[in-house]
């Protein structure tokens, strides 16, 4: 563990790194922390966060910037660690290595850019009656310090230095992360890059910590830590639901961002369907088996009207997905949680088609089907199998997909594919998506997250445990950061974001108009 800047040997059980493509331990050894580490880590980062936050804007973008080119610096190193504890391919590695940089370098430039403060200023109306109006002004402030729980299918972007690091350190919230077992050489590689980042920032070492241990051990504790003021996580929903209770438990709730579980429902409509049904379904299974299906925005339902078109669709699906080979998945426990949700499935569902089948730990992917009268009635056909897993949805007409549509839990995505002669339905099922998923996409397949600015990969329950935000794209800065008001505060005493000639040079909402740095006051 780096606890503070000092690399810490836990005095818990020993865990490995496991390569699950060539089923070997990997070395060195590390070792789980306990309540003391955790302890040490939160005291910390509480003694950081008021210097942290104090820094300017600029100076934590240039703290992202580098931690960015020391990731890259270590590239082939980390690399090759990442690939052998994932079992993930190096070309998916080293994309996944220019996100985290490239998600480090846009809250930088979240940062330079300014709006993130949301300065306002309501100015004062002495002479107003019956009563006068008060000088009011807002701005944003950081919340304190961020809990991060990395997941185990991003060994790098949603994970030590991942995106709920980079937009709480952005925010200007210390950061203690809970490693995942999966990939414990991957994170103490980050997290030494991050640890020199800081000290060459001259930042307080508290800034960053990273630790081992259980969940509802340690875990648990860090969520529940008085001085943790809030968490971000990506996992399962039983991990995401358990600590959101240890939160809310505490004498002082705090916030929890959880990412968890999502079926992705791909909506064919009858145009579409009719012209294209077979393309339709061989690009289905290039997205269906990307990866091992080990992605959140996994297309693990699809919705369609039965007829010609879906059977072109099932039957280029089943001959694509026979020919997909076996590939790893990144543990023997998610492999395990795989095989038994497809069983589960299996028991409830007509079974399409099979992957080539492999050894126990890799994912022989798996492809269902039912009716929507039995998918409506049943909750266990929405679990979500973490996977390539997926299960088809025959529907009797555009008014049974719309029921389907009404009846699903809240998403991350929801697809529509749609030609034009679909538009009428596609403008019915649009307001229903809407309510259901935090984004909807068009024409294409859910797996593949852009990290930009009107990114959303949030969405309603069991999707996220808080709708309201978004944990890639620039937004996710918001989940660390609470408006405060100043209330005829003296003009020496203003922070600078909201102070009279604008230091900060910002956009500000002045009496309701926003105003550019060069026009307001
Ligand atoms: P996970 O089991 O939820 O673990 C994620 C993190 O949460 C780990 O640090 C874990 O610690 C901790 N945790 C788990 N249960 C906890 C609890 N009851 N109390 C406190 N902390 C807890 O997820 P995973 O290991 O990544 O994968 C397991 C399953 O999660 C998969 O099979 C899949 O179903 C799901 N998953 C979903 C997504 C998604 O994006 N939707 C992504 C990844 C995984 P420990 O390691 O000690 O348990």
């Amino acid at each position: 563990m780096i606890i503070a800047g000092t690399p810490v040997t836990g005095t818990g059980p020993q865990i490995r790194g496991f390569d699950p493509a060539a089923g070997q331990q990997l070395d060195p050894v590390y070792r789980y922390g306990d309540a003391n580490d955790v302890q040490a880590a939160a005291a910390a980062a509480a003694e950081a966060f008021p210097v942290y936050r104090a820094t300017t804007a600029e100076a934590r973008a240039r703290f992202l910037d580098d931690i960015a080119a020391r990731l890259e610096a270590a590239g082939e190193g980390l690399i090759a660690r990442a690939v052998a504890e994932s079992g993930l391919p190096q070309p998916r590695i080293t994309g996944e290595l220019g996100r985290t940089t490239g998600q480090l370098r846009l809250f930088a430039e979240v940062l330079r850019e300014g709006s993130w403060n949301g300065a306002r200023i309501d100015t004062a109306q002495p002479d107003r009656t019956p009563v006068p109006r008060p000088d009011v002004r807002q701005r944003f402030i950081p919340l304190g310090p961020v809990a991060v729980f990395s997941a185990s299918n991003f060994p790098l972007a949603f994970s030590v230095a991942g995106g709920d690091t980079a937009s709480a350190l952005a925010a200007g919230c210390p950061v203690v992360v809970k490693g995942h077992d999966a990939h414990p050489g991957t994170s103490e590689i980050v997290a030494r890059a991050v640890t020199a980042a800081v000290a060459d920032a001259g930042l307080p070492p508290g800034t960053f910590s990273l630790l081992f241990g259980t969940g509802p051990g340690l875990g648990t504790a860090l969520v529940s830590d008085p001085r943790i003021k809030a968490v971000g996580f990506t996992g399962s929903r039983g991990g995401g639901l358990a600590l959101a209770a240890a939160a809310a438990a505490r004498p002082e709730p705090i916030p929890v961002y959880a990412e968890m579980s999502s079926i992705n429902p791909v909506f064919l409509l009858p145009g579409a369907l009719g012209g294209r049904g077979a393309e339709l379904g061989r690009a289905f299974i290039g997205s269906l088996t990307l990866g091992s299906g080990q992605f959140c925005t996994n297309p693990g339902l699809i919705v369609a009207v039965d007829g010609p078109g879906l059977d072109a669709f099932v039957a280029a699906a089943r001959a694509a997905l026979a020919a997909a080979p076996a590939t790893a998945m990144l543990t023997p426990v998610i492999a395990g949680n795989y095989a038994a949700g497809v069983q589960k499935l299996a028991a409830r569902a007509e079974l399409v088609g099979r992957g080539e089948p492999g050894g126990e730990t890799t994912c022989h992917a798996a492809l269902f089907t039912t009716d929507a009268q039995t998918f409506l009635a049943s909750d266990d056909l929405q679990a979500e199998v973490f996977g390539s897993s997926s299960l088809i949805v025959r529907c009797a007409d555009t008014a049974e997909m719309q029921a389907v549509a009404r009846g699903i839990e809240g998403q991350l995505t929801a697809t529509v594919h749609a030609d034009e002669s679909d538009h009428d339905v596609a403008r019915e099922l649009l307001p229903l998506l809407e309510l259901k998923a935090g984004r909807v996409l068009f024409d294409g397949w859910p797996t593949g997250v852009e990290v930009c600015h009107a990114m959303v990969h949030g969405g309603p329950f069991p999707a996220t445990s808080d709708s309201r935000t978004t944990s890639v794209g620039s937004r996710a800065i918001e989940r660390f950061l609470r408006p405060v008001a100043y209330q005829n505060v003296p003009k020496a005493l203003l922070p600078s974001a909201v102070a009279d000639g604008n230091p900060d040079g910002l956009w500000r909402r002045v009496d309701g108009v926003l105003v550019s740095p060069a026009e307001g006051p």
